[in-house]
């Protein structure tokens, strides 16, 4: 999988790339990184990238032209060009070195991106990071996992022109109900939560499954209500749409707080109904919109209504 962040300040990524799974995932080969730098889009001496809003206001607006013209030369003529085009920059120098060291044929053959109106959203997809965008969740990083190429727009100032948002973005998106002064740490959580739900970048399989917002459990030949044949819900862990359930790790005992004593039992029935009911009671807690859309049991349903006063 290949992504393109498109941002004013391309340096920003070197701390989110350069650690723990992302940073294994482009060494791998599994993730292909390039960061493009919009000033070495501009025409004019001072590389402006922003301009002032029409119909007045406070602040700037970031141009479509910069916008337009990288996205543009990610197209047919090849994404090595535009790479090589910014290369000024440390952060591409990092990632264009573990490109060719890992995988520099799979770096060639990326797929070009398509104009809007010739794009296969099967394969690719043009995103703006934007407060007014969808809200991006856990079904959408699946999605983008499942997809080729993925080019991430980052904001700046007032934001960016509309026209970016109407003819060149396939969608618009928001990583939560706050503003951030740019889109670039927006992108560094799309492509962290996407990255990490390639196939072997996880070191166990299920990792990505059983945690919050995991998909529903059902195995084939389970009762209609995802209970396994002696009775035990499923989703024993924090899967089907509800939220991880706790962990806890050695000592036992940690300042006078114990470990739950299901845990140390080794009754693994028994562990697996007190993980469900745990991220039951903590999605009630925390989360309780997530209930609605859940996959639930009627044994959850019993256990939820125990709790409700
Ligand atoms: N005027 C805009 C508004 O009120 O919606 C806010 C612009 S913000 C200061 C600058 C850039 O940060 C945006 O263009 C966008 O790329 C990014 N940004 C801000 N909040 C975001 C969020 N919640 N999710 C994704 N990107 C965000």
């Amino acid at each position: 999988m290949r992504f393109d962040i498109l941002t004013i300040f391309p340096n920003f990524f070197s701390g989110p790339l350069d650690h723990g799974i992302l940073s294994r995932a482009i060494a791998t080969g599994a993730v292909h990184v390039t960061t493009h730098d919009l000033r070495d889009f501009t025409h004019d001496r001072h590389r402006t990238v922003d301009d002032r809003p029409f119909g007045g206001g406070e602040g700037m607006v970031l141009k479509p032209q910069p916008i337009f013209d990288c996205i543009e030369s990610l197209g047919a003529a090849g994404s090595r060009t535009e790479t090589g085009a910014a290369s000024s920059n440390q952060n591409i120098s990092l990632i264009e070195c573990s490109e060719t060291e890992s995988n520099g044929l799979a770096t060639a053959i990326a797929p070009p991106i398509e104009s809007k109106s010739a794009r296969d959203l099967t394969r690719q997809s043009v995103i703006l990071l934007s407060a007014q965008g969808k809200p991006f969740t856990q079904a959408i990083a699946h999605r983008l996992a499942a997809l080729d190429r993925v080019v991430l727009i980052c904001g700046r100032y007032e934001g960016v022109d509309e026209r970016v948002a109407e003819l060149l973005a396939d969608e618009e998106l928001s990583i939560g109900d706050y503003v951030l002064s740019g889109g670039e740490l927006a992108a560094a959580v799309v492509l962290d939560a996407t990255v990490r739900l390639l196939p072997g970048v996880l070191g166990h399989a299920d990792s990505a499954r059983y945690e919050s917002f995991g998909a529903p459990d059902i195995q084939p030949g389970d009762p209609a209500d995802g209970h396994t044949p002696d009775g035990v819900p499923r989703s024993t862990h924090g899967a089907g749409g509800i939220l991880d359930y706790p962990h806890y790790t050695r000592p036992a005992d940690f300042r006078g707080a114990p470990i739950p004593e299901v845990l140390a039992n080794g009754d693994h029935a028994s562990i697996r109904r007190w993980r469900r009911q745990a991220a039951l009671a903590k999605t009630l807690r925390n989360r309780p919109d997530l209930l609605r859309d859940a996959e639930l049991s009627a044994e959850d349903l019993r256990f939820l209504n125990t709790l409700r006063p």
